[in-house]
């Protein structure tokens, strides 16, 4: 017979992500019974007795996950560089969405000034990384359109996401400097980790495998 503590929910990062992420759980054997793509729904059934898929932006999957309303997450390193905090355990890399986070200039800039201005989402990190280098810089935080921001005179650079390259030079923009390679990681929550251990152990080496084969 199975009981409330034996449920795992897991919560699943939107978009790209998400798309990476459900070949890996397939593989695990953790499969949603519907079509997700063909939903509205948020929370998902799967082919493992009472474990479930919880839907939603990035951001939202730390906090779900650190404060036990889902026991396990998939979400980007960018994303969970930005939450911080130490309320997580972080034990596997999916090694899926794979880019860069990034310093961009415009291509033909002039030396930046004193204090330059640089916009971003990720202000958190910016924020550390400058100032572990004892740059001076004035942060503007902005949503998205971080591209347009140098071209536009609010920023003389941006701290952005990087894969290819092209969205950058589609705006006249080059990168400059690496802050972090990102992938897409699997966090648990602490207590889940202790009180539903057995059963989070398995789906993690199971999706271990899976990157193992993935990789190899
Ligand atoms: P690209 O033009 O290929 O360099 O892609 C850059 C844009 O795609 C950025 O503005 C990011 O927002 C988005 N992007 C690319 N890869 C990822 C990823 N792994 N996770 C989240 N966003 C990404």
């Amino acid at each position: 017979m199975s009981t409330a503590s034996e449920s795992v929910i897991i919560a699943l990062t939107r978009g790209r992500i998400l798309k990476e992420t459900l070949p890996l759980l397939r593989q695990a054997g953790i499969e949603p019974v519907e079509d997700m793509s063909r939903s509205r729904k948020l929370m998902f059934a799967t082919s493992l007795d009472q474990v479930s898929l919880l839907v939603m932006r990035g951001s939202d999957v730390p906090v779900y996950v650190e404060n036990g309303a889902a026991d396990i997450g998939v979400a980007g390193k960018d994303t969970l560089l930005e939450y911080g905090g130490d309320g997580l355990y972080e034990p596997l890399d999916l090694r899926i969405a794979r880019c860069r986070l990034m310093i961009a200039a415009p291509t033909r800039a002039s030396a930046p000034g004193v204090r330059p201005r640089v916009a971003t989402k990720f202000t958190r990190i910016a924020k550390r990384w400058f100032a572990e280098q004892g740059r001076q810089v004035e942060l503007i935080k902005l949503n998205g359109a971080l591209e347009a921001a140098p071209a536009m005179g609010l920023a003389d650079a941006i701290v952005d996401i990087v894969d290819t390259g092209n969205t950058l030079r589609a705006n006249g923009l080059e990168p400059v400097e690496t802050i972090a390679e990102i992938s897409s990681r699997v966090i648990v929550n602490k207590a889940s980790m202790k009180i539903k251990s057995r059963r989070i152990r398995v789906i993690l080496e199971r999706l271990a495998e899976a990157v193992a084969r993935l990789d190899g």
